[in-house]
Parts: structure tokens; sequence; C-alpha cells
């Protein structure tokens, strides 16, 4: 049985290798990646077992996505082929070393086309976590039926959900996200957040202290809430205490990815018992790893490499 259950759109990624105009790329390298696998990817680098509900087309870049999911070890025995439309992609390239540029060609994808019947509900009541991002119920009416057929079947069954609000401001409105959003989070138990993603949720005044955010969304119901701040670490809230995540210091050379790996760290803990203080201390190793390599998952620790960030200079022989 799963520890993590999660669904969502999983695309290639065509990344630029240099820096400059992208139409100058003479090549591109081929990745793969997607917030809802590159958690589960987290969860079962650091033991856990994870299993992963999307649609892919019936392509190479189809074929590609799952070959890399079932590489890393994720049950994608739920996943669906999907001979009607092609695989989502996405693009990245850096105009300068600092400026990267991500656009997306999943409009009418293959993972987009999710739909309630490929939630598998024994799947879901099977799970010890189900994990949902705000990215899949903007794909499509379909796949925010999806998302909304899952939770319910989790709530029904008493299995916790965990959602990382993961707004993306190319797929919809900020008012539609903030009312879909607000939604799903009264029916979460676990709730990541950037402060941005708390603000547009929250509507509060905008002056509204970093620590009071969190207790606001804490209100909407979830009893454990993670309110990130990248470089500057992480608050949270779990049981109505506040606790401070210190960050690591470590030299960042990507940040995509982070919050993935924040979630899958604390996640990966909570489902083995771990405290609190485990839970944290994982979450904020794990997403400092993941900004220090190029790419969203990559880098994602297993257990046995997470005490690298507490050596300065390690060689390891
Ligand atoms: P993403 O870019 O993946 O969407 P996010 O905005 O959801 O990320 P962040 O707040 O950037 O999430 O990062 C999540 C956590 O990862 C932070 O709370 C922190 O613990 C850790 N982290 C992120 N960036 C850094 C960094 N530069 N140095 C150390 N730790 C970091």
């Amino acid at each position: 049985t799963p520890d993590v259950v999660t669904l969502g759109e999983t695309m290639v990624l065509l990344r630029a290798p240099h820096i400059g105009p992208l139409r100058h790329a003479r090549t591109l390298d081929v990745a793969t990646g997607g917030a809802e696998s590159n958690l589960a990817i987290g969860i079962t680098r650091l033991g856990g077992r994870a299993a992963w509900i999307g649609r892919v087309g019936d392509d190479e870049f189809g074929r590609l996505v799952l070959t890399v999911l079932g590489g890393e070890g994720l049950d994608t025995r739920a996943a669906v082929v999907d001979p009607e439309a092609p695989t989502g992609l996405m693009v990245k390239a850096r105009r300068t070393s600092a400026a990267t540029d991500v656009r997306y060609y999943r409009a009418g994808s293959a993972g987009s086309r999710l739909c309630p019947d490929d939630v598998n509900p024994a799947l879901v009541r099977s799970a010890r976590i189900l994990h949902i991002t705000g990215i899949t119920p903007a794909l499509s009416p379909t796949a925010r039926a999806a998302v909304r057929a899952a939770v319910a079947e989790a709530n029904a069954a008493g299995v916790p959900v965990s959602l990382d609000l993961n707004y993306r401001r190319a797929l919809w409105s900020a008012e539609d996200a903030a009312g879909e959003l607000r939604a799903l989070a009264g029916h979460a138990d676990i709730l990541f957040a950037t402060e941005d993603e708390a603000r547009l949720v929250l509507k509060v005044p905008d002056h509204t202290p970093f620590v009071d955010l969190a207790r606001e969304l804490a209100a909407l119901g979830p009893a454990q809430v993670l309110l990130k701040r990248g470089a500057r670490g992480a608050v949270a809230i779990v049981d109505g205490r506040p606790h401070e995540v210190p960050p690591h210091r470590v030299h960042a050379v990507d940040p995509v990815g982070a919050g993935d790996a924040f979630a899958a760290g604390y996640l990966a803990e909570l489902v083995r018992g771990g405290s609190v203080a485990t839970r944290l201390a994982t979450a904020a190793a794990a997403g400092a790893f993941a900004v220090t390599v190029p790419g969203d998952w990559e880098g994602l620790p297993r257990r046995d490499e997470l005490r690298l960030l507490a050596q300065d200079d390690a060689v390891i022989r």
C-alpha cells in the first residue's frame, strides 16, 4: 500500500543548455517534470512508497514520462495512456544567468484530460496521505472534477489530504484560483503555501505579518500549515502551535522545485511517525538540496544524503 497517492500532470521539459535567446539554442536537454510527481519522487528517495495518477499521450514523450517515474520507483499502475492528445511540454530558457523563462505547451494535453474516472477510489482509500496541488484543478474542468473526487474519497475514508496551493498564473485568474483553492484548503489537513499564495487565498490586508498569515490559513481548516519563504526558511503552525523553520545556507543554482522537495521531506517523515521537529528538519533539508542542483527533482536527497548538508567542502571517498 502506498504512503502517498498523488494526481496531476507530468510534462516533458525541454531546457536550453546555454544562456541566451531560445531561437539560437541548437540543442535542448530533454527532461521531465511535474509538481506532483516531483513530490512523489521525493517521497520514494526518502524511503517511502508513492503512487502517481495522471495521463500521458500515446507518444514517445509519454513513454519517457512513464519510464522516468517508474525508474524512480513510483507506482504508475493507475496512469492512463490517452490516445487522443499529446503529452504536455514545458520549455525552459535562460535569457540571463538569473532570469529563467518557463513556457508551457499543455493546453489540451493528455495530462489536462485527467477526469474523475481516472481516480481509482480503492487506491485513494489505501493511501496514508492524498497529496494534491493547486495546479491540477486549473488544467481543465475534468481535471478539477478529478481533484474534487479524490479529495471527497479521501475525506470520506479518513485519509488525510495534503494540499500545496501552487498557484500558476498562466493557467487561471487570481479570482478563479482564490475561490477553488480556498475551498480545497477547507478539505485539507496539511497545507503548503508561499506568502503570495497565502495572500491570494486569504484576502487579508497587505501588511498582515507573516505568522498571522499562517494562522489565518490554519483557520480555514488544516491542522498543519507550512508557510514557505524561500531562502529565509518557513513558518509552521501545527495543532495551533507555531514553529520557526530556519533555512540551510547553501549555494542556490535553481530555485525551482524547492517547494515540492520541502513538502516531500515533511510528508515522508509524517508517514514514518516523525515528530514535528523531524518533519520540519527534513523538509528544510530537502528544500535546500533541491536548489543546489539544476532540474526540478533530480537533486532530491536520499535519506543517507541528508547529512551532507551539514558538511562543508565534503569529499567522500
Ligand atoms: P518552487 O520554486 O519550487 O515553487 P516554493 O516557492 O514553493 O518553491 P520556497 O519557499 O522557494 O518554495 O522553498 C521551500 C523551502 O525550501 C523553503 O522554505 C526553504 O526551507 C527551502 N529553500 C528554498 N530556497 C532555499 C535557499 N536558497 N536556501 C536554503 N533553503 C531554501
